[in-house]
């Protein structure tokens, strides 16, 4: 049975199909009943077998694909005027649509595309990462990289449709499974009990990809993301606990120039500094660490940072966006399992996270 769950408010309101193979003509020929023309934006890793399944299923329109190269540095000015020029010589109007199949690289440049060209056309998230499942495709944000910095220019803008399948993660490297895997674990510990509990319980199944276990992770961690940015869909507040071990893991990945490790894997150690200053600080006990710990390493996800020094990541920390009037932000854990923003510890503790 698919899973459906609910995002968005008023016009912008779309739904999340999670199934095993939720990509079908079922879930896509209601939403593309009155549009003629589709552009299907992919990248040069994604298995060609998912291109040419959509585009059988999509037997009414006149389909276009566009394959960009895979990696992050697709996310870029240049493929954005490639793909915005092509919309235009192809003649595409408000009646036509984009799908983005793809991960977070596909998802974010599609969905710019789609938010700035004539001022907004439809289209709808295919993700194919577990990172992209659980996160990016999910929420709104779009974006493209420019040289000051990563995601720096884009727009909030909602897909109208997202389609989770499932059987996408059996063709997925591990080292990307285990990095959207770091993001799942997120949302346990910023509220999700009932995620947290399935996971500790069920860490071989999730490690072994069955896709039960992948259907539940994904719907509690979609469910979780969803009452979040519906609550607060331009980031103005409850947004920030999704951050939780961002700050530090932005951290490490600027520290390691963004190379070697997976966005998740760096998350995962940000997320044990988080919990540990938690623990510091009187929030959440001594066996509630333990236990969080646990779970990080049963799922075969690594958490040991002890290669990095409060020196190699202060100036990184230092500069993230949520410092205000000098004082840096953090998203915290307490002890009835729900994360909080605040501006209220001792600096000390940070450091000793790190000795
Ligand atoms: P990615 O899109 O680069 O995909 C990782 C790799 O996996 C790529 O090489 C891709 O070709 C390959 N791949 C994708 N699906 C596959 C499959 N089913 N089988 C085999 N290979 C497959 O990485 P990602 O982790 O999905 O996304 C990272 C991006 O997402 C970053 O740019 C980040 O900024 C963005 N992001 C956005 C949001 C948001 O809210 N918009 C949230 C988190 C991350
Ligand atoms: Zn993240």
């Amino acid at each position: 049975m698919a899973k459906i769950v609910s995002v968005g408010k008023g016009s912008s309101r779309y739904d999340v199909i999670i199934a095993k193979n939720a990509m079908n003509k079922k879930n896509l020929s209601n939403h593309l009943k009155n549009k003629n023309k589709v552009l299907i934006i992919t990248d040069s890793g994604i298995p060609k077998k998912y291109i040419k399944e959509l585009k059988i299923i999509l037997d009414k329109q006149k389909v276009y694909v566009h394959t960009i190269k895979e990696g992050e540095k697709s996310k870029s000015f240049n493929t954005y005027k490639v793909i915005t020029e092509k919309l235009a010589q192809l003649k595409f109007d408000r009646s036509d649509c984009m799908i983005a199949l793809g991960g977070g690289v596909v998802g974010d440049i599609t969905g710019f595309c789609a938010a700035s060209y004539l001022r907004g056309i439809d289209f709808i998230q295919i993700p194919t990462t577990l990172l992209a499942q659980v996160d990016s495709s999910v929420g709104g944000k779009t974006a493209i990289n420019i040289k000051q910095g990563k995601n720096l220019v884009g727009a909030f803008y909602n897909p109208t449709l997202v389609l989770i399948s499932t059987k996408f993660l059996e063709t997925l490297s591990d080292k990307e499974y285990k990095s959207g895997l770091g993001e799942v674990v997120k949302y346990a510990f910023i509220g999700n009990k009932r995620l947290y509990k399935f996971m500790q319980i069920n860490a071989e199944n999730i490690k072994l990809k069955k896709l039960n276990a992948l259907e539940e992770i994904i719907e509690e961690s979609v469910k979780t993301k969803a009452k979040i940015v519906t609550s607060d869909e331009k980031e103005k507040g409850i947004r920030a606990i999704l951050n939780f071990g961002h700050t530090f893991g932005h951290a490490i990945e600027a520290h390691n120039k963004y190379k070697g490790l997976t966005h998740g894997a760096a998350v995962t150690l940000g997320m044990v500094i988080a919990s540990k200053i938690s623990f510091f600080e009187g929030h959440i006990k001594a066996y509630q660490l333990d236990d969080m710990i646990n779970l990080i390493e049963s799922l075969g996800l690594k958490v040991d940072y002890s290669k990095y020094s409060y020196d190699d990541l202060k100036g990184y920390i230092l500069n993230d966006k949520k410092v205000s009037k000098g004082k840096l932000n953090l998203i915290l854990v307490n002890d009835k399992g729900k994360a909080f923003k605040t501006d209220r510890y001792k600096i000390n503790n940070l450091r000793k996270a790190f000795s």
